[in-house]
């Protein structure tokens, strides 16, 4: 139903959408560059829009303008691997990310980066229910 709601907004309003998809997507990893962890400030197309790629949330990223920077249009995993900074656990959150799994993808992150979220979720059983709730909203 909210969905629903959701769409007709956003097919009135193309820009709107796209200004809260952005958001979302910078929300979801806490605004945290997906490759390297710091302050994400842009959003980067894993599949370049070069190549094909589509702005759509598989295919786009949170990341930092120094990442988005370097890896410009290179396959996303194979410059990856390349980096100084480099975690598998974040190369597995990227892969599921590209997959649709964005809960996998989190989950991952927050594997890789543990101190900037575990506090927050300690409590919970299910830690990732809280953080989806403003999906619905
Ligand atoms: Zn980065």
């Amino acid at each position: 139903m909210h969905n629903r709601d959701a769409v007709f907004l956003e097919d009135l309003c193309p820009k709107l959408r796209n200004r809260r998809w952005r958001k979302s997507l910078h929300e979801y990893t806490g605004k945290s560059c997906i490759y390297c962890g710091k302050n994400s400030e842009s959003i980067d197309h894993v599949l370049p829009r070069s190549k094909g790629g589509l702005s759509l949330t598989e295919n786009c990223v949170p990341a930092c303008l120094s990442c988005n920077g370097s890896k410009t249009d290179n396959d996303a995993f194979e410059w990856y691997r390349k980096q100084k900074f480099y975690d598998p656990r974040r190369s597995m959150a990227l892969r599921a990310w590209t997959e649709g799994d964005i809960r996998l993808a989190l989950r991952l992150l927050n594997w890789a980066e543990p101190k900037k979220h575990a506090r927050k979720n300690k409590e919970t059983n299910s830690p990732l229910n809280e953080d989806y709730s403003w999906q619905a909203a």
